[in-house]
């Protein structure tokens, strides 16, 4: 299939750039567009056929639901069944923006977009370009992340084209996401709300706004299933093994790993901060990438450099672990995943196991 290609341009008006994408949506295609989070995969959410389109393009498990996407805060009426004191809530606070929530279906959902749930996971992002092509579609889009599964997720049209080339209908281009991590997902059916997927609206936000919010155990322990089915997959892996160094010494541990990685002939790629990098030896066979100052520069290129490393083809990746405070909870909860797990404390010049494999190039110097 061609794949059609939009760029944007940012002073002219919108709606005519995008009306061709929107034809093909509302003919059933999947058209990848950005939002403030990342890129999604794009169909029409009450055409079925349409979101089958969307399993097949991702190669994504049927049972790992979508998220509807809509361009007004009343559409979601229609969607549920009934929206708890909560959940209106929560969107008075934090819509539009990066914050999805679960609510019952209504009768007009797919059975394939849910998932056979009896819930639906609805979003109303503020990116312009996103509302503006599900207004002109007329219905809500569902639109998962525009990688193929298992792969980290899109933040630039580029790294769209990458997996979806061919075989979608088409890309919107409208430069890079602000974002950068996936939308914090709100389960509102319970009591409290609960987070299922740590993202860009933090717990300390809902917090201030509902006084109360909980963690889905499934995200802490990995013994208990995630409420959310997407999140039991290895996620965001790019191609080499990932090791996680986390600490109060994280830094300084990555610069004594990759050194040690590299003495041992291994082309390594590090994605550390800023104040880590400074103090990194340049040499040809280390891959750095400088995920900036701060937390919300991380979380924005966290994705990109991932998919650097695969381009750069490394035989290992180094990263940085932070505290899991604010976005560092979204940020530490996708590195983990790509780290499958692999992860080193740094604390007092020692390395000490907390889970999965120890590198070969620092065997004998980690504390089991
Ligand atoms: P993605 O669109 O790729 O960001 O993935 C959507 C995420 O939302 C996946 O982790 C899904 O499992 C989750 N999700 C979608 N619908 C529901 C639902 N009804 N209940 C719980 N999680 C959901
Ligand atoms: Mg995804």
């Amino acid at each position: 299939m061609e794949t059609r290609y939009w760029k944007l341009k940012k002073d002219e008006p919108l709606d005519p750039q995008l009306e061709s994408a929107a034809k093909l949506l509302r003919q059933g295609e999947v058209v990848a567009f950005p939002t403030e989070t990342v890129y999604g995969l794009g169909a029409d959410g009450l055409n079925g056929e349409a979101c089958r389109k969307i399993f097949a393009a991702k190669g994504r498990p049927a049972d790992n639901p979508l998220i509807l996407h809509i361009s007004e805060m009343d559409q979601i009426r229609p969607l549920t069944s009934g929206l708890s004191p909560m959940a209106e809530k929560l969107m008075a606070a934090f819509w539009p923006g990066p914050m999805t929530l679960i609510v019952p279906k209504s009768e007009i959902i797919p059975e394939v977009v849910t998932a056979g749930q009896e819930t639906v996971a609805v979003r109303f992002p503020s990116d312009p370009v996103a509302r503006a092509l599900i207004r002109l579609n007329g219905r809500p889009l569902a639109a998962p992340s525009a990688n193929k599964s298992g792969k980290p997720s899109p933040t630039n049209a580029q790294d769209v084209l990458q997996d979806m080339e061919g075989i979608i209908g088409g890309v919107v281009d409208g430069g890079a996401c602000d974002i950068g991590v996936e939308s914090t997902i709100i389960d509102t059916t319970g009591k409290e709300p609960v987070i299922l997927r740590p993202g860009g609206i933090t717990e300390e936000m809902i917090q201030e706004v509902m006084g109360a919010v909980e963690l889905d155990p499934g995200l802490v322990s990995p013994d208990q299933k995630p409420k959310a089915p997407g999140m039991k997959y290895r996620h965001y892996a790019p191609k080499a093994p990932m090791f996680l160094v986390e600490g109060p010494e994280a830094g300084l541990g990555v610069i004594r790993a990759a050194v040690m990685a590299e003495a041992w002939g291994l082309k390594v790629g590090v994605l550390a901060l800023d104040e880590t990098v400074q103090h990194l030896p340049h040499t040809a066979r280390l891959v750095i990438c400088d995920a900036g100052k701060d937390m919300a520069a991380l979380a924005e290129n966290l994705y990109t450099e991932l998919r650097e490393f695969d381009r750069q083809q490394v035989d290992v990746i180094l990263g940085e672990g932070v505290p899991t405070q604010g976005l560092g909870l979204a940020i530490m909860n996708r590195m983990r995943k790509s780290a499958g797990h692999n992860i080193l404390v740094y604390d007092r010049g020692l390395f000490r196991k907390q889970s999965g494999q120890v590198p070969e190039f620092l065997q004998g110097m980690v504390v089991e």
